[in-house]
């Protein structure tokens, strides 16, 4: 295991793409700047990487895979669990790195998103180690059949900027362990993780070729990775519309999909609930990472009875929330990740009041000193009239939550179903009859009770409707990286 490294992020930094174990500029010498939101500085450049580079890592990909999917379980395994535990010694210098780039605190960045990069690895190490396939003799026929699980070839992982490193190795980490060689493309807004972790793969001992990053806009590099023919299956997530475009441009060619997409997700509070654990989960569900998780309850219903002291109660909580410099220990809320961002989420501000919302707190632009154009925004809590305005059914993906009150679980049920997307639900409740009646109606992938994104890397994760298609995590991850064969031979 390497030693931690201190050396910060250099004040200029431009990034170069990792292919077959080496780092390249763009064949075409294109480059995009990226900015620090957290001051609204270019602090560097990455490349647009072209059509010709994404197929320099699809050859590199290609070359490495004969000898990949033969490795033994074993010997993977050991080089994935040797990746996290690179991960984790060089913990400080990750999250330095994130939250730069991405605008999150970085007591955020060091407590959630680097360690649990980290534990991407480590649990696809050891999960492959665990995967099973089935039998069946058919009886009174002389014959067995069994099921290989063959990985798919070259594959590609497309990811967000909003949780970049623990996203973008929730995609690699499965794929490599399954046996599969990686063209992969991290968000161009937040890329500098993904280049750090070049550098750790190979450290790591990774062989050549079996995880190449290719940095650059979606329209250009992503493109290219999802017009491959050869490359066979796209593990993407991002936003519903980028999501439809790839199933699109994938379903002629046959390829695999797994796409994990947008959110509104509501959070339902009953009067008997633990109320104290409620209100601090509720501020962390709301504003978590500036309110920049997919998961976040960003519908929030109570029920009537307690309406009034919620309000009051979560408002004072909000209030006492620190907008400030990621850097800063003492800071709550980071910046939001770029400007055309902070620009749509505060558009979403003038939609709700021209509909007749209340914004309870929040609302306006935060100048932090010394840090004067970062994309700072209060937490914004807006009271909606009802269920079906904007601000209550678009997904915004920033600070700002609706509340609104509810009489029956009937009433409830049916505004938390009313919007298209269907990710996540929180329900607040003691009641283990309504949990259950509620839990098994709720059109989402993943229901929290009493609680809010806990997670067990073992457990299915996905959405429905327009919030995806497959699910990521534990076995189910491994089966998308893997084609099942059946082979039946008669006795
Ligand atoms: P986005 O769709 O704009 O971009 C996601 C990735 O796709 C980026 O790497 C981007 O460069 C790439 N891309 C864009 N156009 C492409 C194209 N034509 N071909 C191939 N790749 C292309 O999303 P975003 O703004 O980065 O992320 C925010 C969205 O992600 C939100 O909607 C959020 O809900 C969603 N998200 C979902 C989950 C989940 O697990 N369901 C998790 C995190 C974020």
């Amino acid at each position: 295991m390497s030693k931690e490294k201190s050396n910060e992020i250099p004040a200029f930094a431009s990034i170069q793409n990792y292919i077959n174990g080496n780092f390249h500029n763009p064949i075409q010498d294109h480059w995009i700047d990226n900015y620090n939101p957290s001051n609204g500085e270019i602090y560097g450049q990455i490349p647009n990487s072209s059509k010709e580079d994404v197929e320099n890592a699809y050859i590199a990909a290609k070359s490495a895979f004969p000898v990949w999917s033969q490795t033994t379980l074993e010997e993977r395994s050991r080089i994935l669990i040797q990746i996290s535990e690179l991960l984790e010694a060089n913990l400080q210098r990750f999250a330095e790195a994130e939250s730069k780039d991405n605008g999150k605190p970085i007591s955020l960045a060091k407590a959630i998103d680097i360690p649990r990069a980290a534990s991407n690895f480590r649990f696809f190490g050891n999960a492959i180690t665990q995967f099973a396939s089935e039998s069946h003799e058919s009886v009174g026929q002389q014959a067995v059949n069994y099921t290989l699980r063959q990985p798919i070839g070259v594959v590609g992982c497309i990811s967000p900027w909003n949780l970049p490193l623990y996203l973008f190795t929730w995609k690699i980490a499965p794929a490599i362990a399954a046996g599969n060689c990686v063209v992969a493309k991290p968000s161009e807004i937040t890329p500098m993780t993904a280049y750090l972790l070049g550098e750790i793969c190979t450290e790591a001992g990774l062989p050549k070729g079996v995880l190449n990053i290719v940095h650059g806009l979606g329209t250009t590099t992503g493109q290219a990775i999802i017009e491959h023919q050869d490359i066979k299956a796209i593990s993407f997530t991002g936003g519903t519309a980028t999501g439809a475009h790839i199933a699109r441009v994938a379903a002629p060619m046959f390829k695999k999909l797994s796409l994990e997409l947008g959110g509104k997700n509501p959070n339902i509070i009953f009067a008997d609930c633990d109320y104290e654990d409620m209100l601090d989960t509720t501020v962390r569900s709301s504003f978590a990472n500036q309110g920049q998780i997919c998961l976040c309850g960003s519908r929030i219903f109570v029920e009537a009875s307690i309406y009034e002291k919620f309000k009051k109660d979560f408002v004072e909580k909000i209030k006492d929330l620190k907008v400030g410099h990621p850097s800063e220990a003492s800071t709550n809320i980071g910046a939001l990740v770029s400007k055309p961002h902070l620009e749509k989420v505060k558009d979403y501000i003038e939609i709700a009041k021209a509909e007749k919302g209340i914004v309870l707190c929040g609302g306006n632009q935060v100048t932090v000193k010394g840090y004067e154009n970062g994309y700072y925004l209060e937490p914004t809590v807006i009271e909606v009239p009802n269920d079906e305005c904007r601000v209550n059914q678009e997904e915004i993906f920033g600070p700002i939550v609706t509340i609104m009150p509810f009489n029956t679980e009937d009433e409830v049920l049916q505004m938390a179903n009313k919007v298209k997307y269907g990710l996540s639900a929180t329900l607040w409740t003691n009641n283990l009859k309504r949990t259950m009646r509620m839990s098994h109606q709720l059109q989402a992938g993943i229901v929290w009770v009493n609680t809010w994104m806990m997670r067990d890397l073992r457990t299915p994760f996905g959405g429905v409707k327009a919030s995806g298609v497959g699910r990521e995590g534990g076995f189910e991850a491994l089966r998308f990286f893997t084609e099942a064969k059946n082979v039946c031979i008669k006795y």
